[in-house]
């Protein structure tokens, strides 16, 4: 039921068609359902080749993307606001010409570290925004992901419970909250808990170690996380994201920290990835599977 992606970037750092083809083909080769492909930069993305990539290969696509100082939609500045709500629109125009199914990320906010919190005008200012760019996503089928992050790339979505409220505010049917479980590790109090409450409100998931290398050699207890997300019936894309030294997209790099080398080779990250995210998929289903059986026996005994 689940899609389960990966993010390009475990990949490659560009778009050229050969790039394409290397994550394109390279996921579809391991198991992959989808790609997630960064759209920063919109004169980047050939999208008549992406499409034909894409179908070659039989494989589907999502769009991400973090906005920057120049078209942070939470701006006091219209002209910047403006310029922000023109892109996400093109983003969302563009993410349609390649056949991807959703658009996601830092598109709330700036991708960056704020040095104050968000002012009540600027949330409405980008929730007012994002339901426009919700609008015309809406009639290109595309749903938008609103991605939170830790506090030191946005100050407007740090928390599930803030994603919640952030989708109420926006009030569209496409709209859902993106959650990341390398972020979450940081900010939420209980990650599997955190998941629970978001509940049928969770559209999209990335799943990264705590420090965004291999699944399971970091910190973050992914056996709780797996269990709560079969727990509420999620059937959204689970997408990995890791990112090294090893590949650079100069944009993305820069804004997310990536110094140091935690792997080298992004095929064989991307083959355990999928098989860790599958397995831990599996058997979480058959824990709760499980639960509800003793559950029921419980209350029939009882
Ligand atoms: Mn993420």
């Amino acid at each position: 039921m689940n899609k389960i992606g990966v993010h390009a970037l475990s990949w490659v750092g560009g778009w050229s068609e050969a790039e394409a083809r290397t994550a394109i083909e390279g996921s579809a080769r391991l198991g992959y359902d989808l790609v997630e492909i960064p759209m920063l930069d919109t004169s980047a993305i050939d999208t008549a080749m992406t499409r034909r990539v894409l179908q070659e290969a039989s494989i589907a696509a999502t769009v991400s993307l973090g906005l920057d100082p120049t078209n942070d939609i939470t701006s006091s500045d219209p002209d910047i606001a403006q310029r922000g709500e023109t892109h996400l629109k093109t983003v969302v125009t563009l993410a349609n010409e390649i056949g991807a199914t959703h658009v996601c990320g830092v598109i709330h906010s700036a991708m960056k570290k704020y040095m104050e919190p968000a002012t009540d005008a600027a949330i409405d200012q980008s929730a007012d925004i994002l339901r426009r760019v919700c609008a015309h996503a809406e009639g290109l089928g595309i749903e938008i992901g609103l991605e939170v992050v830790n506090r030191y790339e946005s100050n407007v979505l740090n928390t599930a419970a803030q994603g919640v409220a952030l989708c109420d505010r926006v009030g569209a049917k496409n709209v859902k909250v993106h959650l990341d479980t390398y972020h979450m590790n940081i900010e939420e109090a209980d990650s599997a808990h955190a998941i629970m409450e978001t509940g049928d409100r969770l559209g999209y998931f990335h799943i990264g170690e705590s420090h965004r290398g291999y699944l399971g050699s970091g910190s973050i207890d992914f056996d709780g996380i797996f269990r709560s997300l079969a727990r509420i019936g999620y059937g959204g894309p689970i997408v990995f994201e890791s990112f090294s030294s090893e590949v650079v997209n100069p944009q993305l790099s820069s804004m997310l920290g990536i110094w140091r080398n935690l792997w080298s080779d992004g095929e064989d990250l991307c083959r355990h990835a999928f098989q860790f995210t599958t397995a831990h998929l599996h058997a979480a289903r058959k824990v709760d599977g499980l639960v509800k059986q003793t559950a029921a026996a419980g209350a029939r005994d009882g």
